[in-house]
């Protein structure tokens, strides 16, 4: 049984130690210290184990959350690919995604993002052949380069110790910050005046959530450098990553439970010694670590003194939440090659090239025009699906919402918000299907399942109060921010996933192992590089 639901587990034993959440940040930290000898509970307040990484059911279809694609998984050699090993023993298979991995279009033009770097320097020189453009491409690749080599040491000073950072922090933050205190706009502009190319190289950017002249680049230059090597998919589909990891946990002597719902983190003289639940039963551990996001940490489930204690509150007076997202889930009938489903990503843009403009005019008026439209295909991305589901297909797309639209019906229960909320979501998901049309219109009279996810659900299944997609959000100021770590100001509590480290699946696997080195005192990063 990889996970049992707490309402129906009377006996629960003192474990080592006790996690907040079961999303990847929790797993890789509860896989380290397994490893190195310690038992493990992981309470999941959603029915569903593993976070964003979760998939969930409707009828005979099935979609992912928050997993579209992975980068670097496909080369063995990369530290994610390690990664990966060292917390499932190897048994999660990747499906690549071929040679085209994200479309980007703005109206009717197509930028393809191909696999390989090389491969894919020259395919974005052929769509900017001049001179001028070719050139900035070359130094947009190598600036790229250069962030991501300046990141380990960035993320492993995290792992120090207070005095060893006070000692060495500076140096091993400085490279990175270099590229993190920028925005992703300034930098480009410093190679290139063409608003175009900008846009093009921005085409991702619903990666990490934040438009050109408010993302860090060094969270720009993660995410472009990550899929550099093409995209990959977890056989069997998202929820495969938490089915492959949770074993190694439970074969330790760990338990993860379901519908268990942390309420509060105990204290006692300034040490974290446990976790008061929902239902009132107290569990004490002698390590609390948070996978629940900082935010959430710090404003639910401390008490106000703990809150300020740990320093969690001054952290977050300088980091704001991410955007928040709509998703449309939708089943289709019929086999991908009937529906001529493509494995790439698109990226639909309306026909202009200023992704800030556009999110701006979206924020001021939301019946302005999206100013993204991302859609994945997983029924065409995992090659077990027609084993799995012989007739159906999936897609899922994706915009920018506004939290704000929806905070009429905050107080409002799940599936029952009433009219007005179900007439928005309808009107909603009508334009949003239509975007997917202008993308695939052969998928018109096929659909059979429709069903949209708006920040509140977020809010509702994940915990993230404003429905926010990754965490804290990822401007220059969050990099800055040097209390984003696993230690916390509270003895015996510590911090995993993204918050830690950044967003995105890999990201979150940072945070995780991070986590467990300052807790176990090792470097498991240097551990697990030489495995
Ligand atoms: C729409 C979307 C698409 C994405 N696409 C990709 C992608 O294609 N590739 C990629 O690499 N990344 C993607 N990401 C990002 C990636 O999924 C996340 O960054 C990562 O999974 C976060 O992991 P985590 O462990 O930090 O947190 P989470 O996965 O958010 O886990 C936190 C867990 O804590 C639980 N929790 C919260 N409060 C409590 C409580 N009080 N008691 C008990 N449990 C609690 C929550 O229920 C949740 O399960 C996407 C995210 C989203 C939302």
């Amino acid at each position: 049984m990889a996970y049992l639901s707490y309402k129906r587990t009377q006996n629960i034993d003192v474990y080592d130690a006790i996690l907040i959440g079961s999303g990847i940040g929790s797993l890789v930290t509860a896989v380290a210290l397994s490893k190195a000898g310690k038992r493990c509970l992981i309470l999941e307040r959603h029915y569903a184990p593993g976070g964003y990484t979760h998939t969930f059911k409707r009828k005979q279809y099935e979609w992912d959350v928050g997993v579209h694609y992975i980068g670097e998984v496909m080369r063995p050699q990369s530290m994610l690919a390690r990664l990966f090993r060292y917390i499932n023993d190897g048994s999660l298979e990747w499906a690549d995604m071929g040679e085209v991995y994200d479309r980007v279009r703005f109206g009717d033009e197509i930028f393809d993002f191909v696999k390989g770097r090389q491969a894919w320097t020259e395919q974005l020189k052929q769509y900017f052949p001049d001179h001028k453009d070719m050139v900035a491409i070359d130094q947009y690749v190598a600036l790229v380069q250069s962030a991501a080599r300046e990141a380990k040491g960035f993320f492993a000073e995290k792992a120090l110790p207070k005095l060893a950072s006070q000692v060495a922090g500076g140096m091993m933050r400085r490279g990175f910050m270099k590229f993190a205190g920028k925005t992703t706009l300034e930098v480009l502009q410093s190679i290139t005046d063409n608003p175009k190319l900008i846009a093009v190289l921005t085409g991702q950017y619903g990666d990490y959530g934040l438009p050109p002249s408010q993302s860090s680049f060094a969270m720009h230059a993660s995410v472009v450098r990550h899929y550099f090597n093409g995209g990959a998919y977890p056989v069997g589909g998202s929820a495969r990553i938490y089915e492959s990891i949770a074993p190694v946990i439970e074969a330790a002597g760990g338990m993860i439970l379901v519908n268990a719902e942390v309420k509060r983190i105990i204290t006692q003289k300034g040490k974290a010694v446990g976790v008061l639940m929902a239902d009132g039963r107290e569990l004490n551990a002698p390590l609390v670590i948070s996978g629940a996001g900082i935010a959430t940490t710090a404003q639910h489930l401390l008490s106000v003194d703990d809150r300020s204690a740990s320093g969690l509150e001054k952290s977050l007076q300088k980091v704001e939440h991410s955007a928040s997202h709509l998703c449309l889930y939708l089943g289709f009938k019929g086999r991908v090659d009937e529906l001529n489903l493509p494995k790439a990503n698109w990226w639909y843009y309306p026909a202009e090239f200023d992704h800030d403009s556009l999110v701006k005019r979206f924020n001021q008026d939301t019946n302005a025009e999206f100013p993204v439209i991302y859609v994945s295909f997983p029924a065409a991305k995992d090659p077990s699906w027609h084993e799995r589901f012989p007739y159906q297909s999936t897609v899922e797309v994706i915009t920018v919402a506004s939290f704000e639209q929806f905070k009429p019906w905050l107080d409002t229960k799940w599936h029952k918000r009433g009219t007005d909320y179900e007439a928005l979501k309808a009107q909603i998901s009508e334009r949003m299907l239509g975007k997917l049309y202008e993308l695939e219109p052969q998928l018109k009279g096929h659909l059979d399942h429709c069903e949209l996810s708006t920040p509140l659900s977020t809010r509702h299944f994940c915990n993230y109060e404003r429905g926010e997609i990754y965490g804290l959000q990822h401007d220059p100021q969050r990099f800055s921010v040097k209390s984003l770590r696993p230690s916390t100001g509270i003895k015996g509590l510590y911090l995993t996933g993204q918050d830690v480290a950044t967003a995105g699946v890999g990201g979150a696997m940072i945070g995780g192992i991070l986590c467990a080195s300052v807790i176990l005192k090792r470097n498991l990063i240097n551990e697990v590089i030489s495995s």
